[in-house]
């Protein structure tokens, strides 16, 4: 069976607002994985790996070649005890979520679209909502990767450990690594006993949500709002009917999996908005129809407020005619040196431009308005950040980069994007 595949291609990401054109390669062995990076790395050229296409930055584009990981997909197994599990690099989100239930686990967080890779998920510092939930990065416990010299290398809580016994520095490079330490081809995720949804989701004033979010937030696991700034635009977003200036707010609380709707063989009852069933199938709840493009800011989860409240501001008394829900998301802190929760509690608010509309003016008032409020960006959505706002935003930053450094010493895995925000000199110029 032939491991590696060469072809000449034109990628696009989901949004269409990304495009490659140049050489394709698709792996289906970790040995011919190392094969390719080696090549690359003599050769002086890059690859980059892409997952499900699911960011709207150019961070997937490659200097020179695109790789695909193909070969066996899944959850490669399971760890009961330690809730722990080991699962293929390239796997998609919704074909985990049946594999774990079989074996009694769940994915502890998910965010409201399955489609992504769980390499690609990771590497973005990809999430939902919850007070105390972290991002799915949050949740690797280790990764086995090529690095740039073609080494096959695992790297877990104790790699590159120093003196005091933290999770060491590469496990907290490579959780949201960005595709710059290496291919990653498995990676082990701490998981939990497989839990049910139960939905309870609501049209609710503005002043209501306010005053009770945050006594809210404590007694669900999940809790999220999408803010409408017209009535028409849960029409246009697929939300239920909610009408302008009101929020529509999703709760999502535990409940058990021998519970009999979540047990049952569909594995999901009722409407939207009040459903009950398995966790996978409760958390993407939205409809992959219309593509957009999404900008989202983490900020401090303090500051929430003020920095909606700035965005509601900008878009009633400037762009009353964007439609765009502003969607509010809460994520609990990690330690991940690229993470935007780094050592914060965060509050996410996004908002989407329509992509075949001018969406960069709307996109970028929205990031002056944010900028007072400290944000850290998604990796994987528009952004306006500079490579000054980065540093600032990020103050792992150079850590961060030290340990990229040693696992890719020529550069095989930069594209130019990453090298101007993140400030790296191309080792192949010096
Ligand atoms: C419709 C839609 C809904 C979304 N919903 C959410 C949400 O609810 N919450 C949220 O936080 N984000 C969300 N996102 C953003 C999305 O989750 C991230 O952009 C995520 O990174 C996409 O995963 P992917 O598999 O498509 O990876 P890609 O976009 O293909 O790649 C992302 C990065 O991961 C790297 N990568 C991929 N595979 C590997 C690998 N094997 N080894 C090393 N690096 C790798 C790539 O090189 C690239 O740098 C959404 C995006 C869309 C389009």
């Amino acid at each position: 069976m032939a491991t590696v595949r060469k072809s000449s291609i034109t990628w696009s990401n989901w949004a269409e607002n990304q495009n490659f054109e140049g050489a394709a390669i698709e792996a289906a062995t970790e040995e011919s994985v190392q094969a390719l990076v080696r090549s690359h790395a003599r050769s002086g050229s890059g690859v980059r790996v892409a997952g499900s296409g699911h960011s709207f930055t150019p961070i997937v584009a490659p200097r020179t070649s695109l790789l695909k990981l193909t070969g066996p997909c899944g959850v490669i197994s399971v760890d009961v005890e330690k809730g722990q599990a080991q699962i293929w690099a390239h796997t998609a989100l919704h074909q985990i979520g049946p594999a774990l239930w079989e074996r009694g686990l769940s994915i502890r967080n998910q965010g409201d679209t399955d489609a992504q890779t769980i390499a690609g998920a990771a590497a973005t510092g990809t999430k939902g909502s919850g007070a105390r939930l972290g991002s799915i990065s949050s949740a690797v416990v280790d990764l086995a990767l090529v690095d740039g010299t073609g080494t096959l290398r695992t790297i877990d809580a104790r790699t590159g450990i120093a003196s005091d016994d933290r999770t060491g520095a590469d496990l907290r490079a490579g959780r949201v690594g960005l595709g710059l330490l290496g291919i990653v081809t498995r990676l082990g995720l701490q998981v939990e006993a497989s839990y049910g949804l139960a939905e309870h989701n609501s049209a609710e004033t503005l002043n209501d949500v306010l005053d009770n979010a945050e006594s809210e937030l404590s007694q669900v696991r999940h809790y999220s709002l999408f803010w409408c700034p017209s009535s028409e635009t849960s029409v246009r977003f697929g939300l239920p009917p909610t009408p302008a200036d009101r929020c529509w707010v999703k709760r999502l609380e535990t409940v058990p999996a021998d519970h009999a709707w979540v047990a049952a063989t569909s594995g999901v009852s009722g409407q939207p908005g009040s459903r009950i069933g398995r966790s996978y199938l409760v958390y993407p709840d939205w409809a992959d129809n219309q593509p957009f493009i999404e900008l989202e800011y983490m900020v401090p989860g303090n500051r929430w407020k003020e920095a909606f409240l700035s965005i509601r501001e900008l878009m009633r008394s400037s762009y009353p005619e964007e439609l765009s829900p502003v969607q509010v998301r809460w994520q609990a802190q990690d330690d991940s040196f690229l993470s935007a929760q780094y050592l914060r509690d965060t509050v996410s608010l996004s908002v989407v431009g329509d992509r075949d509309g001018d969406y960069d003016q709307f996109l970028r008032a929205v990031h002056e308005a944010l900028m007072p409020f400290s944000p850290r960006p998604h990796w994987g959505k528009v952004h306006y950040f500079d490579a000054t706002q980065v540093k600032h935003a990020f103050p792992a930053l150079d850590q961060f980069k030290t340990v990229r450094e040693r696992y890719d010493p020529t550069g095989v895995f930069l594209n130019s994007h990453l090298q101007g925000l993140l400030t790296i000199d191309d080792p192949r110029e010096s």
